[in-house]
């Protein structure tokens, strides 16, 4: 993608040099995602294991300073265009007006109103915090590990987060929630895979403006649809090696984030996402 380094974005929050959550040993690390009744929306659904992050230069690792001042200005970057693109169309397309979330950049693990998280459970939205929590290692790891470089790979995870955010200012978060009450855990999953898949959606509505804009280069599409793939449930069922159960999907399979983030990018259109009326998702 074509970007310039310009610094950090003022809604970037680095607590990076913080120590890891849990401070005071009052922290309670996230076995699943959401603790205490207060649920964290992320991109994956399994956790994918502190084994992932090893060896890419994650927690403990080595970093190289100059290179990660750049990725930080990259998802700076990335954040302030997702950002104006939503403060502009939000209320274009919905007439409901836009509100700012903040990026937390963390390593190793972050308190949040959501809880204690690990780095662990990969980049995720508290909303009350109305906050992307986002250690950068997840970058590395989604490139080595996962099977998906790339700037757009990483735009895309960002673009997502931020969808649950748009999410939140529009309600549907809290419309998802109450519908979710009393349901069976089977029937729980299939609404939050309809809530991932529609960030995924929403994802691709701000790439179908970079798109616009002339902002893309060559392959950028293809990251981010790798990308999309690559964190499909069933992938990653398969990668933990077990085998793949729809019933456990809380983010839906590869086909379908790449099929929903494909439906955003081509229209642009925030009703085009809507993947709680969809029939076929
Ligand atoms: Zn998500």
């Amino acid at each position: 993608m074509r970007w310039q380094r310009g610094g950090r974005s003022e809604d970037l929050i680095d607590q990076r040099g913080a120590p890891a959550g849990g401070r005071g040993g009052g922290g309670i690390p996230v076995g699943k995602l959401g603790i205490g009744g207060i649920v964290i929306v992320g991109l994956l659904s399994v956790i994918l294991g502190k084994n992932l992050f090893v060896g890419g230069g994650g927690p403990g690792g080595p970093v190289d300073d100059a290179a990660e001042e750049e990725q930080v200005e990259f998802v700076s970057s990335i954040l302030d265009d997702n950002q104006a693109l939503w403060g502009s169309e939000l209320g274009r397309q919905t007439g409901k007006p836009y509100r700012k979330a903040k990026l937390v950049l963390f390593r190793d693990g972050v308190d949040s109103a959501c809880g204690f998280a690990e780095s662990a459970v990969g980049p995720f939205y508290c909303p009350p915090d109305e906050k992307v929590f986002l250690d950068l290692s997840f970058f590395r790891a989604l490139g080595k590990k996962l099977g998906a470089p790339g700037d757009f790979a990483q735009a895309y995870v960002i673009a997502h987060e931020i969808g649950h955010h748009v999410q939140n200012v529009l309600g549907t978060d809290e419309e998802m929630r109450s519908l979710q009450s009393g349901k069976s855990k089977a029937d729980q999953n299939k609404l939050s895979v309809r809530l991932e898949l529609q960030a995924d959606c929403y994802a691709g509505v701000w790439a179908h403006s970079t798109k616009k804009r002339d902002l893309l280069e060559k392959g950028d599409v293809e990251e981010a649809i790798g990308a999309a793939i690559a964190v499909g449930d069933d992938q990653l069922q398969k990668m933990g090696g077990g085998h793949v159960n729809p019933e456990k999907w809380t983010h839906g399979s590869s086909a379908m984030r790449k099929r929903w983030f494909s439906r955003g990018l081509e229209t642009g259109d925030v009703k085009s996402c809507d993947t709680f009326g969809a029939a076929d998702l």
